[in-house]
This record gives C-alpha cells, structure tokens and sequence, in this order.
C-alpha cells in the first residue's frame, strides 16, 4: 500500500510532468500544454482531484489513452478520486507546446509546428511555408501526405537528405 501523498497542487503537476504522450514518447503533457488546471476539490484533495485537459486534436484517439495514463499515474502515486475532465475551449494550439517539447520533438525526428505559420489549416498557406528538416535542417522539403504516421501529423519528406519525416501538423 502506497502512502497517503501530500496533496498539493504542486505534487500533481511533478505528477503530471511525468505523463508522456503516447503517439510521442518523447514529449510529457505538460510539454504539450494540454494540461490547462488542477483543482483539488475539498475536503482538500477528498473531495476529489480534478484535472483539467484540453485535447490537442478533438477525436484524436490518443486523447482517451492520455486521460487514462493520467489517472494511472495519479492512482499509482497513491491518490484516489481522480476525474478528468477535457474542455475544448479555447482550443488547444500548438502555441502552448513548451520550447523544451519543440526541441524535444526535432531530437525524436519529428518537425516541430512552425510557429511562423499563424495560419494553420490553410492549405495555401501550408504549401508555400517551408517545413524544415528535423534531419539536416534543410528548408527543401515537400508534403508528401496530407497525414503521417496518425492523423495529427502530416509525412514530408526532406529533398536534401531523403529522409521522410512526421511534422507535428500546426493547429
Ligand atoms: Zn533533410
């Protein structure tokens, strides 16, 4: 039996910092932003503890597993009474992925969201900004599908270096 932790705001989110995103082991949820609120309902914390997330992309399927490896965690640290709860507005943007998670992205191949490209789901605008390579940093690359390896990315492909490569579609 677990010990009866602390409860405090602050130890749920070192909690949460430790929560990875399945589709990117790479990156926690915090790295994402998608954590938006703790609120410990009280009798402090008895009451029950309520996370707060904001999906990254509304019916990615990876969202139900980060709910449920959220509560894991939690429960595994001893808590009980966990609720998630997902709120959609404002809708999540790649704005709130940390500058660590961005460069943590690049480091596992995978091309960060352009924070230039303000202008997201244009397709237009998608075509003429130049992704750039997550390998050799080339600005020469090409769409080669609308969707990478899950729907949430997009697959280039590098013309300098070859290489295929996920980039983390900007939303
Ligand atoms: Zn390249």
């Amino acid at each position: 039996m677990v010990n009866t932790p602390t409860i405090s705001k602050d130890n749920i989110w070192s909690i949460l910092e430790t929560v990875t995103d399945p589709e990117v082991p790479v990156l926690t949820i915090t790295d994402l932003g998608i954590v938006r609120d703790v609120i410990l309902h009280p009798p402090l914390g008895d009451g029950g503890i309520e996370v707060i997330i904001t999906p990254t992309y509304t019916g990615c399927p990876a969202m139900d597993m980060i709910a449920m490896n959220i509560k894991l965690a939690l429960i595994e640290n001893g808590f009980q009474n966990i609720k998630i709860t997902s709120v959609l507005s404002p809708v999540w943007t790649t704005d709130w992925m940390s500058e660590d998670g961005k460069r943590k992205l690049k480091e596992y191949g995978i091309a960060p969201p352009n924070p230039r490209q303000q202008v997201c789901n244009n397709d237009l605008f998608a075509a003429a900004e130049a992704i750039q390579c997550p390998h050799c940093n080339s600005h020469h690359t090409h769409r080669i599908s609308e969707f990478g390896s899950t729907a949430c990315k997009s697959l280039y492909q590098c013309d300098d270096c070859k290489e295929p490569f996920d980039y983390f579609k900007c939303h």
